[in-house]
């Protein structure tokens, strides 16, 4: 079972990391992990060019290197683009050290490659120690979510997805969804209704 929203108190009790934007009422704020990922993140930039919809890329610095045109075409089309490690570690399973020095090297690969920096960044599966929090949210912040499509979810059909998007998607809302092979099929089928239904219901889109 996943959690699509955060509970209040879970949020409560890690106030150094971000879990929603209070931005304008009408404001969503769209994110994407794990790309870029050639015939998957190409796909999600022209849906969102056809809406004329932004959103913040979480890159794997690793896919960076592998495909820098794709990743600077996220830039390109005004999209902003976060940290999500350079190889998608998991800090509860990755000593602090290594741990640091891979969102380093991400952020090395995003100035390196693509000329940029970034002050977002977000932990693979959500999973961050606190002794990690506490080092990399002095150069970065820490960026949760409050609506969790559950896209990456093989066991839920496509249309549970999109019910589940579209339910749990309030003012400013981190929405969070995947640019990875896995998801490249559910993508295609939730992220045009998604899409349309938060702009016939007069939702902006906006980065972080
Ligand atoms: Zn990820």
């Amino acid at each position: 079972m996943i959690l699509h929203t955060v509970p209040v108190l879970f949020q409560w009790l890690f106030k150094t990391r971000l879990w929603k934007k209070s931005a304008g009422e009408d404001t969503l704020y769209l994110t994407f992990d794990d790309g870029p990922v050639p015939g998957v993140t190409d796909y999600v930039l022209q849906e969102l060019a056809k809406r004329n919809q932004k959103a913040t890329f979480f890159v794997v610095g690793d896919n960076v290197q592998k495909y820098p045109t794709l990743a600077q075409e996220v830039i390109s089309e005004g999209h902003k683009i976060g940290n999500h490690t350079f190889n998608h570690l998991n800090g509860w399973k990755t000593k602090n050290p290594a741990y640091l020095s891979n969102i380093e090297l991400c952020d090395r690969v995003l100035w390196d490659v693509l000329g940029i920096k970034t002050e977002l960044f977000r932990p693979p599966y959500g999973l961050i120690k606190s002794s990690q929090a506490e080092q990399v949210s002095k150069f970065h912040t820490i960026v949760m979510w409050s609506m969790l499509s559950g896209d990456y979810d093989q066991s839920l059909k496509s249309e549970v997805v999109l019910r589940n998007s579209i339910r749990y998607t309030k003012a400013g809302s981190i929405a969070v969804f995947h640019d990875q092979l896995k998801t490249t099929k559910v993508l295609q089928k939730i992220l045009p209704p998604y899409l349309d239904y938060i702009q016939e219901n007069g939702w902006k889109t906006d980065v972080l």
